[in-house]
């Protein structure tokens, strides 16, 4: 298991991608309650592939775990508790209807 890349390189837990989307996110409010999974997030990454929504500590893997670990914390913590839809931040009005 040699091929995962470095930290800091983006790898998106839901899908394998490794196709960012061109945009990163900064929150400068809390998007959800005090015990909610997500609090403690305020940078986000974007999957380009899938839209998912990252905690860019999973997509980056910041304190040195590997690709599959971060998976796991995304499926176990993250990934049903999003506040944010896949796409998110491409949606800036509906859609018509
Ligand atoms: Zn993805």
């Amino acid at each position: 298991m040699t091929s995962d890349p470095p930290p800091g390189v983006f790898v998106c837990p839901a899908c394998g991608s490794t196709n960012e989307a061109n945009i990163r996110t900064t929150l400068s409010v809390p998007v959800v309650p005090p015990d909610h999974a997500w609090d403690p997030v305020f940078e986000l990454r974007h999957c380009a592939d899938c839209g998912a929504t990252i905690p860019a500590h999973l997509a980056e893997r910041w304190a040195k775990v590997d690709v599959a670990e971060a998976r796991r914390q995304w499926e176990s913590m993250f990934q049903a508790t999003s506040p944010f839809q896949p796409y998110y931040w491409l949606v800036r009005e509906p859609p018509p209807t």
